[in-house]
């Protein structure tokens, strides 16, 4: 661990690779040699084209895009994506499915009724305090898309792999598992994720939109709200935050060059959940809410045998230097994010600790 620095396992905004801040604080009073802060320069200078051209460039190569797709920044986080998605795509006529695998799936679901949307829920996992990911669902073959929560980041479950739409194009919120894994982005028509879980800091939202459903989306709507608008200026028909943007790039960078692709992102990924998940089931003190067939690679949810030994275990991970393990106000319990940032090294950190104090408390 760095001098004055914890172990992070906050779940958003959540840990941003070493490496990259540094790079930050080191060429931020110059950059590029221009003599003022990326958050000086213009953003129709040459100098941003370069940052934002590259975080699409990026974004391409890891996730293996074709020429069909657009990557857009887009301000106002996944959340604006909730109505954005049904504005822009669902005509008078037509009708989309949801699974509601959670809270944000929930909240999405809301906003397209808010907008008087024809939408229907094919599947959901409130039975069960959403502790599992619907399997073998119905989709409507007419429906205009599907729309997932690849990640649920509050209920600790991940699809592990994604549904059979018989052609029926997939939409994602992807904000906490985006370049966590592979995947075929080929059956997806958008792909969202705010950035602040596990590709920079908060402030933008990463769209990947596919041609066909530019075609869907309608004059008549305000320019900020169009991803035609987002599409056609290169995400800068106003100020996109630049700061963020230059620390997606930087961290996507990071992600090429230094942990080698998405193939040995996921490899290490799924070695840090591992590790976690086999010191929750070593013994009776720790329990994990998710159903283990859809645990999470990203969000570790798990109880103690009470909530004043939860309260003790959050208090005295801190003062080890073990940070964000406090779950989501609305479940309780503990939550170990563990987004890409998160090392190795903190996990095994952690898992000494929760062996520890249940060894002490149990
Ligand atoms: C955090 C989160 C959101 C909300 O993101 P904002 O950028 O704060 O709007 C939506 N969906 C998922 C899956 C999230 O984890």
């Amino acid at each position: 661990m760095k001098e004055n620095r914890i172990y992070n396992f906050n779940a958003g905004p959540a840990a941003l690779p070493l490496e990259v801040l540094e790079e930050i604080k080191d060429s931020f009073l110059n950059f590029g040699d221009s003599g003022m802060s990326i958050t000086e320069i213009s953003h129709r200078s040459a100098l941003f084209d370069d940052v934002i051209n590259d975080a699409v460039a990026r974004t391409r190569r890891l996730l293996k895009l074709d020429d069909r797709f657009h990557v857009l920044f887009i301000q106002g986080g996944a959340s604006m994506q909730f109505c954005m998605i049904p504005m822009n795509l669902l005509g008078p006529s037509d009708t989309a499915d949801y699974v509601n695998t959670g809270t944000w799936s929930t909240k999405a679901i809301k906003e397209a009724e808010i907008l008087g949307k024809t939408i229907s829920v094919a599947a959901s996992s409130e039975d069960k305090n959403f502790s599992y990911i619907p399997k073998n669902i119905p989709f409507n073959k007419k429906a205009v898309y599907i729309h997932i929560t690849s990640n649920n980041t509050i209920k600790g479950t991940q699809w592990a792999s994604f549904p059979e739409t018989g052609g029926v194009p997939l939409i994602a919120d992807m904000s906490s598992d985006i370049m966590s894994r592979p995947f075929d982005a080929g059956k997806f028509g958008l792909i969202y994720a705010g950035a602040q879980k596990n590709i920079g800091p908060a402030g933008v939202c990463m769209v990947i939109i596919r041609d066909d459903l530019l075609k869907r989306v309608p004059d008549k709507l305000p320019s900020m709200l169009k991803y035609t608008t987002y599409a056609t200026k290169n995400s800068m028909f106003n100020t996109p935050p630049c700061f963020t943007v230059y620390m997606i790039q930087l961290v996507l960078k990071w992600l090429e060059e230094t942990v080698g692709g998405l193939e040995k992102m996921e490899q290490i990924n799924q070695k840090k959940a591992r590790m976690l998940y086999e010191a929750i089931d070593a013994g009776e003190f720790y329990h994990g809410t998710a159903e283990t067939a859809s645990r999470s690679i990203m969000n570790v949810t798990f109880r103690l045998p009470n909530e004043t030994l939860e309260k003790q275990f959050v208090e005295q991970a801190l003062k080890n230097g073990l940070g964000g393990l406090k779950g989501h106000r609305s479940v309780g319990g503990c939550r170990a994010s563990i987004y890409n940032a998160t090392s190795l090294e903190a996990v095994e950190a952690l898992v000494d600790f929760m062996k520890t104090f249940a060894q002490t408390n149990g």
